[in-house]
């Protein structure tokens, strides 16, 4: 057995190896790379996916695996070894379903629907972009049928990217959250507006900059093992426990992006750096769901970040970057001002509170283009009656609307619940952090984070893939995912900021 077994871990190794090489590839790509070069990049980048799937789909993994099965019930339940074999199992049966004809067609059709969304958006014509996304959801539809399902085909879909939940348990979820999001942003409609101008003056690229690695460094984003890097579209990417970059983009005349969109990725980065070494190279060694990777993300950018005690201990802080701040700024007017609530078109520059409709909003969408109940050419009308029915909002034009996300033309349906739920399961692990560690508030003034990153690094990070999220979230906070902490927390925050 024991040689099977490190036979297995070898193949795992150079999975690993080849899909972290191929990161280095896409990373590049993102930051550094010269415009000239996409063709050359492309083929790179294909040649390393194809030989990482080969090897993830081969006879020889698949009989190690299964011969593997009868020793991995013997040994704990949560051991490395048992968890490996067990979710290698999941993966390669999954992998498996996928004839390498779908596999091919997906990508072909992403690669030519990415092309014709920037067009499409750029002209705001949703016509020249309807025929690809026919045809990405006909290819979904293809691949749920071949992963299958029990209940909802969107079911298949949503598993991708948060294994375990269905339509049926996210709707019991999003419905009660729904209606009470509209009538709290309602309310704050009516109350008098928070002054937003601190926000909108010239916060220079390089004090920005500084401020925002000062911020993350005390967190505990350990450079050492990390860097960042400017991209148009900031993201967080890992080619080892080690090496786990992450980027962001600042706008000089406005504060938010480039500081809380460093926060935000701060956030994933922590996770994937917190990662037992045990699971280095193999399958186990990556955030187990997009849901609890973006509780992270959310962490700390809106739970630690867009707080109060924050604010209070970090404002002199920010005064001594950006020395220009008018005097009559304070700790207590930028709290305000970074937490402003409005009604707005485009997801991401929405604030905390509105965020969770827009994602319900494409949630609702992508399932009813799924049951069938609305059609691809009346998807910009189906869009904007829900804009108008949750914020009152009516878009001037589709690049506002349904043409402002990429993910449709990535393939990726299922993926935009999992940023509400990060959100939900961010404020379920806050409440589990204060019950266990009572003074939490006082160490984000004092800008202590240590105690708080090794709790979620106890709770969560380390474990990988070796928990799934439901695991992960009833061992750490004692209950599923649930939208009433985060409600309790959105209702007593906004009362406060808007005088409710
Ligand atoms: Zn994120």
């Amino acid at each position: 057995m024991t040689d099977s077994l490190s036979k297995l871990k070898s193949i795992y190794h150079r999975v690993s190896d080849i899909k972290n090489a191929a990161a280095v590839l896409d990373w590049d790509q993102e930051t550094y790379m010269p415009p000239g070069s996409g063709n050359a990049r492309a083929h790179q980048s294909t040649t390393l996916e194809t030989l990482a799937h080969e090897i993830a789909t081969s006879n020889e993994l698949g009989d190690l695996l299964h011969s593997l099965h009868d020793y991995a019930l013997e040994q704990p339940e949560h051991s490395n070894d048992r968890r490996l074999i067990e979710v290698g199992l999941e993966d390669y049966e999954k992998n498996s379903k996928l004839s390498p004809e779908l596999v091919g067609k997906i990508a072909g059709a992403v690669s030519r629907a990415k092309d014709a969304w920037r067009d499409a958006r750029a002209e705001n014509n949703f016509k020249a972009f309807a025929p690809h996304l026919t045809d990405l959801i006909e290819l979904n539809r293809e691949k749920a049928e071949a992963f299958g399902y029990s209940e909802h085909l969107y079911d298949a879909l949503l598993d991708e990217y948060e294994p375990g939940l269905t339509a049926g348990r996210l709707d019991s979820i999003f419905d009660p959250l729904r209606s009470e999001l509209v009538s709290l942003v309602d309310t704050i409609a009516d109350a008098p507006e928070v002054d937003t101008s601190i926000l909108r003056r010239t916060y220079p690229h390089q004090q920005q900059w500084d401020f925002g690695v000062d911020i993350i460094t005390s967190f505990g984003y350990d450079f050492n093992r990390g860097r960042q890097d400017l991209s148009a579209h900031p993201f967080t990417i890992n080619f080892s426990i080690d090496d786990v970059r992450i980027t962001t983009r600042i706008d000089e005349n406005f504060f938010n992006p480039g500081f809380f969109g460093t926060l935000h990725e701060a956030g994933h980065g922590l996770y994937e750096q917190g990662i037992d070494h045990s699971l280095a190279r193999l399958p186990l060694a990556r955030g187990t769901s997009l849901g609890i990777h973006e509780s992270q993300s959310r962490f700390w950018e809106n739970l630690v970040g867009r707080s109060r005690p924050f604010w209070v201990g970090h404002f002199d802080k920010l005064r001594s970057y950006f020395p220009g701040l008018p005097a009559s700024a304070t700790p207590e007017s930028f709290y305000r001002a970074v937490n402003a609530v409005n009604r707005s078109f485009i997801r991401v520059e929405a604030d905390e509170l509105t965020y969770n409709l827009h994602i319900m909003l494409r949630y609702e969408l992508e399932k009813s283009i799924f049951e069938g109940t609305v059609a691809v050419d009346d998807l910009p009308d189906a869009w904007n009656q829900k804009m108008h029915d949750y914020l009152e909002l009516t878009p001037p034009s589709n690049d506002k609307g349904v043409l402002q996300d990429i993910h449709w033309a990535l393939g990726a349906f299922g993926y935009f619940p999992t940023y509400a739920i990060g959100n939900l399961m961010s404020t379920q692990l806050y409440d589990a952090l204060k019950k266990d560690i009572p003074g939490t508030e006082e160490l984000i003034e004092k800008g202590s984070f240590d105690d708080i990153l090794d709790w979620m690094k106890q709770k969560i990070h380390r474990h990988g893939r070796k928990m799934t999220a439901e695991d992960l979230m009833i061992s750490a906070t004692g209950s599923s995912l649930d939208s009433s902490s985060w409600l309790r927390y959105a209702r007593t925050k906004y009362a406060d900021i808007y005088g409710l």
